[in-house]
């Protein structure tokens, strides 16, 4: 899948992609777009990403209005995504975990590329990964910052399953091969847990 950040200038800082943006990916690509709306008010904007092309879109937890969006995402066909920025609680996604497709933690504070990993919030990460089992959800888990070779081993051993890598990738000489090394570290580590 191709992850899609989308910052506002207000949530976060920076100014990055909408909806034209991703229609134009669209126009180029088949695989899943997951759009990860890094917005004040997503709920305005939902609408224009299905159109532009979304597969799936992730609105943050901090902004709250979390069931209308959950809601607004469902009834546009949209897979319906939850983000925890890194010093927010699992605790308050935990009542929507049955409800939602994906859980994406941040592990870099949101708003520009390239910045280090926070190693602080993988148990996070694995306390995510035992209440979506415990509960037999097909959530999935999804972490976003920071993600390369050298931390991929971690991420996928807390229990993750879907990585997001932009610099390890896009900064690389040979994006594919960075790429597959990372996909083969985390799949080690996950088939080690
Ligand atoms: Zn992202």
């Amino acid at each position: 899948m191709l992850h899609v950040d989308v910052m506002d200038a207000h949530f976060v800082p920076n100014l990055t992609i909408g909806p034209p943006v991703v229609a134009s990916i669209r126009r180029h690509t088949n695989l899943y777009l997951d759009c990860h709306l890094m917005m004040d008010n997503p709920g305005s904007y939902l609408e224009a990403f299905r159109e532009a092309g979304a597969d799936g879109c992730s609105v943050h937890v901090e902004v709250g209005h979390t069931g209308e969006l959950i809601a607004q995402m469902r009834e546009l066909g949209l897979g319906a995504g939850l983000v925890l920025n890194p010093e927010s609680p699992f605790e308050l996604c935990e009542p929507w975990l049955g409800e939602i497709d994906l859980l994406l933690v941040m592990t870099v504070h949101p708003g520009f590329g390239g910045q280090s990993f926070m190693s602080e919030v993988l148990p996070k990460v694995k306390r995510a990964r035992e209440a979506i089992d415990a509960r037999g959800l097909d959530v999935e888990l999804e972490v976003d910052g920071g993600v390369g070779p050298g931390t991929a081993p971690a991420v996928g051993g807390a229990g993750a399953r879907l990585l997001v890598a932009g610099s390890a990738i896009f900064g690389h000489d040979d994006p594919v091969a960075a790429a597959r090394e990372i996909r083969q570290l985390a799949a080690s580590a996950i088939a080690g847990r």
